[in-house]
């Protein structure tokens, strides 16, 4: 049985970047970069005021004081987004506003609270230093700079620096299409009746849903029931339109497990199919034609929590992602949280907004219930019990 780590590596290993395309920035947010992008201007693009005020000579104010204020000549206006096109000369000063362009002959900037607007003139009521109140060409960013290196995943911050540097469209990796199945002959489609023996469907959807938060686009299949040409005929139908599909039920050792062999039957290659870890542990993972194939657990849980550790990473890796594991946000225990097993335990634990986190209530992988407060998962070592206090990493899918 294969170590948690080990899996992932292999997983890492066997997915390679596939493709790039050319979206709008707007539509780049969650996407990875396919390349290094690099400032095509500087920032800002010219020197200007940080405030509402005069452009002045630092020479001319720089004794002034509210019972001594310099008098200056005001000679011109220029709002953001127009240029002042002549030059301060000894005693003269320009309006300005924040983000107006720097007038030529003028070193600072008089916040418009230290002044006294009168008729044609000016009174600074107070000294500034040279360059006071300027914001220099480049300072924030200089051209050429990295912006976002390839691999990175595209957030808030990332959007908004490379729209102020005329960035309109990003070569970003490709989105898988993920191909959602669910196996059973005991499912039943919501919105129907249930006949005695039958549950409700609930993977596909959740699937769908942290499938399309890792970058790829969902499709979701019909039920598949429990039989070896039902089983085949879905894998195959699904292996053709999609990039990588991904299936819950079907992958134990019980006699109407039938998904691991329909698989190696249309030409799959198993990678592994099972790794030490609780929930989750029938887990295959495959390759066929190019094409990848996760074969989750049945039970929701475990399908969640194989999905957050196996499924995400390669899908990132898929987009060209340089850092595909999921991210570990910190936490503290406020509660003890044990696992007796001989296994790695991921256990379902709500963290809170100030960082504590809790034990989600019951564990077993069936329970539902403490699915909906839960928020993320935390992974507890073998026959370890972790204390109150302790500092944790906590793997959130909210
Ligand atoms: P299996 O992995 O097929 O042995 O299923 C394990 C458990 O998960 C069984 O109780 C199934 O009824 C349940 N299960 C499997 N697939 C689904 C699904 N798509 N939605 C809800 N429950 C499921
Ligand atoms: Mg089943």
């Amino acid at each position: 049985m294969l170590t948690i780590e080990a899996a992932q590596a292999r997983i890492l290993d066997a997915v390679k970047p596939s493709g790039e395309e050319s979206v709008a920035l707007a539509d780049a947010c969650g996407r990875f970069l396919a390349a290094d992008i690099s400032s095509p201007i500087e920032l800002p693009p010219f020197d200007n005021s940080a405030m509402d005020g005069y452009a002045v000579r630092a020479s001319d104010v720089a004794g002034a004081s509210a019972e001594r204020p310099a008098a200056l000549r005001v000679i011109g206006r220029a709002p953001a987004g127009s240029v002042f096109a002549g030059e301060l000369a000894a005693g003269d000063c320009v309006r300005l506003f924040t983000g107006s362009p720097l007038p030529r002959g003028a070193d600072a900037v008089v916040m418009q609270e230290d002044c006294r607007a009168e008729a044609d003139r000016v009174l600074v009521l107070d000294a500034v230093k040279p360059w006071e109140n300027v914001r220099f060409a480049g300072e924030d960013v200089k051209r050429g700079a990295l912006l976002a290196a390839r691999g990175t995943r595209l957030g808030f911050g990332h959007i908004s620096l490379l729209a102020a540097t005329g960035v309109a469209r990003v070569s970003v990796g490709r989105a898988p299409r993920a191909g959602i199945l669910g196996t059973g002959d005991e499912l039943r489609e919501a919105g129907g009746p249930l006949a005695p023996g039958q549950i409700f469907e609930s993977n596909r959807a959740g699937l769908a849903l942290l499938a399309r938060r890792a970058g790829a686009v969902p499709e979701i299949f019909p039920i598949v029931r429990d039989e070896p040409a039902a089983v085949r005929a879905a894998l195959r139908a699904a292996l053709d339109a999609c990039d990588v599909v991904i299936s819950s039920g079907g992958v134990s050792v019980g006699e109407h497990d039938f998904v691991k062999e329909a698989f190696t039957q249309l030409g799959g290659t198993v990678g592994f199919w099972q790794v030490a870890m609780k929930p989750g542990k029938p887990l295959v993972f495959g390759q066929c034609g190019g094409k990848f194939f996760f074969g989750l657990p049945g039970n929701p849980v475990s399908a969640l929590v194989c999905f957050l550790v196996f499924v995400a990473p390669a899908l990132a890796r898929w987009q060209g992602a340089t850092e595909p594991l999921p991210p570990l946000v910190p936490g503290e225990l406020l509660e003890a949280l044990e696992n007796r097993g001989d296994r790695p335990h991921f256990l379902r634990v709500t963290q809170d907004a100030r960082g504590g986190v809790r034990s989600a209530g019951t564990q077993a992988s069936h329970v539902l219930n403490s699915l909906a407060s839960a928020n993320g998962l935390v992974r507890v070592p073998p026959r370890t019990a972790l204390p109150p206090g302790e500092r944790v990493g906590v793997m959130r899918w909210e």
